[in-house]
């Protein structure tokens, strides 16, 4: 049994849960112990106690520890991706990617607490000086969902130690077989005890102490949109500092001038690849109406190509849904279109069993046409292998459809115009911007997040972490 690691040492809970793979459910990943309030307590008691050394540790020892765990998550790539793969159901070459990305996350961050400056600042008044420089938050509390088991502990985790703080981590529960991996390597890599404790547990249970405990200065989530909000109000009666990344409908233009290749591969990656369950995914194709019916055949064509199967086997493309309780939100989804009016032009069915007779969550993706701004598909987030497409006039109409939605995260367009390039960049309400790109798939180093209903809080990864991560003060000196 795989167990929770409070104050350095790896505890049993009071039950037990099973992880399974959504490829083939017979297929038991492992058994992970569950924390229960009481332990979800102590793990904030031992972060506290650890924190004020740690917060006075040297730059160097930080750097070590976090680079050591860089370096074994990328020897271990191959390992780790399997059991991703394994447990979440995204196919072995993405999920290698996203455990290289936490890699080079944590390499990344081994440099940044090298590099925590400050500034001076001649005072306005004669014979004072200012310093301003930064300094950790203390425990921190980070709620991570299943669908980046281990990228997403790792971009908060690895900014949260290099700056200082210490953590107490919750990961989803559907996925704990990566982030009991990474506690794993963290612990074995050095740090102290209680810098860093992980808590697998419920929701309403574990991450509940985490939002109500005065003991935690700042909660990190990414989730759902619902999570969020409560989230944010538990934050905000206790004055906590807190980070949202929520949902997205991201939206992906289509214009007549587009490269039709480049738009059909893009949309295909974004709207599909991970099975859709990327809150950067395309759900929208706003497509203008001189290319709209040649997309419509080609990303047909191209879908009835796609291998849907288990993630691990060679040659598959879309593997499974993450479990039952989202498969069947998909098919809701793709039900409640229908009856809107929309045309189901591809996939959508759900597959008992894949080729082999395993019993897995599988779904053929699905594209959805003659759809409106106004239908549900348009404006919630399904997070499935289900995308819709809307006609649009012209480049300014397409514009306007992007814009339209209550989220902001990931903005994409295909287009062979610098004109409308550029205008769509400086005009698109996300946080994100693809000209020529599938809408998903990012770069570890620079900010990710987003606007309005999506993001809420300053920007993760990349040097723009610092914000969230770290308190500024502002020195006085008289000499
Ligand atoms: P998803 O659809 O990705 O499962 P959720 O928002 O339900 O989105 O879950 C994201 C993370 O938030 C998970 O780790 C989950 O356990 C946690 N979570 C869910 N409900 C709560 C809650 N009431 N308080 C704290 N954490 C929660």
């Amino acid at each position: 049994m795989f167990k929770n690691l409070i104050n350095g040492e790896w505890v049993e809970g009071p039950r037990v849960t099973r992880n399974i793979n959504p490829s083939d459910t017979r297929d038991v990943v492992g058994e992970y112990a569950q924390a229960d309030a009481t332990q979800a307590r102590d793990a904030v008691g031992a972060a506290r106690a650890a924190f004020g050394t740690w917060s006075l540790s040297s730059p160097q020892q930080r750097f070590d520890i976090l680079d050591a765990a860089g370096t074994e998550i990328l020897a271990r790539r191959t390992e780790l991706g399997n059991l991703l793969a394994q447990e979440e159901g995204k196919v072995l070459p993405e999920a290698i990617g996203e455990v290289a990305r936490a890699g080079n996350i944590f390499k990344f961050f081994a440099g940044e607490a090298l590099r925590v400056g400050g500034e001076v600042i001649p005072s306005v008044r004669p014979g004072v000086g200012v310093e301003v420089t930064r300094e950790p938050l203390g425990v921190v509390g980070l709620i991570t969902p299943w669908n980046f088991p281990i990228a997403i502990p790792a971009w908060k985790l690895a900014p949260a130690l290099a700056f200082g703080n210490t953590v107490v981590m919750k990961p989803a529960e559907l996925v704990p077989g990566s982030a009991w991996a990474l506690a794993d390597i963290l612990q074995r890599a050095g740090l102290p005890k209680g810098v860093f404790n992980l808590v697998m547990g419920r929701g309403s249970e574990v991450g509940a102490v985490l939002l109500d405990d005065a003991r935690v200065d700042a909660i990190s989530f990414t989730g759902s949109v619902a999570t969020g909000r409560k989230i944010a109000a538990a934050c905000l009666a206790r004055m906590a500092k807190f980070q949202l990344e929520m949902g997205g409908k991201n939206p992906f233009v289509v214009l007549d001038d587009a490269d039709l290749d480049v738009a059909v591969n893009s949309a295909i990656n974004s709207g599909f690849f991970s099975t859709g369950q990327r809150c950067t995914a395309s759900s929208r194709l706003i497509v203008t109406q001189g290319i709209h019916d040649r997309f419509v055949s080609a990303m047909v064509a191209k879908m009835q190509g796609l291998k849907v199967d288990d993630a691990r086997k060679s040659g598959t493309d879309i593997g499974p849904v993450v479990d039952a309780t989202q498969l069947a939100q998909d098919l809701e989804y793709i039900a409640i279109g229908q009856a809107e009016g929309a045309k189901l032009a591809a996939g959508g069915r759900a597959v008992e069993r894949n080729v082999d007779g395993a019993p897995g969550f599988y779904l053929t993706p699905a594209l959805l046409t003659e759809t409106t701004a106004s239908m549900r598909i348009n404006r919630e987030e399904i997070f499935g292998p289900v995308v819709s497409v809307i006609r649009a006039k012209d480049y300014e109409e397409a514009l306007a459809l992007a814009n339209d939605t209550p989220f902001g995260l990931s903005s994409g367009i295909a287009t062979t115009s610098l004109k409308h390039a550029t205008h769509f960049k400086r005009h698109a309400q996300a946080g994100m911007v693809m000209v020529n790109l599938p809408t998903a798939g990012v770069d570890y180093h620079v900010p990710f997040g987003g606007r309005k209903g999506s993001s809420y809080g300053p920007r993760e990864q990349g040097r723009y972490a610092a914000e969230f991560y770290t308190t500024v003060k502002t020195a006085y000196t008289q000499a």
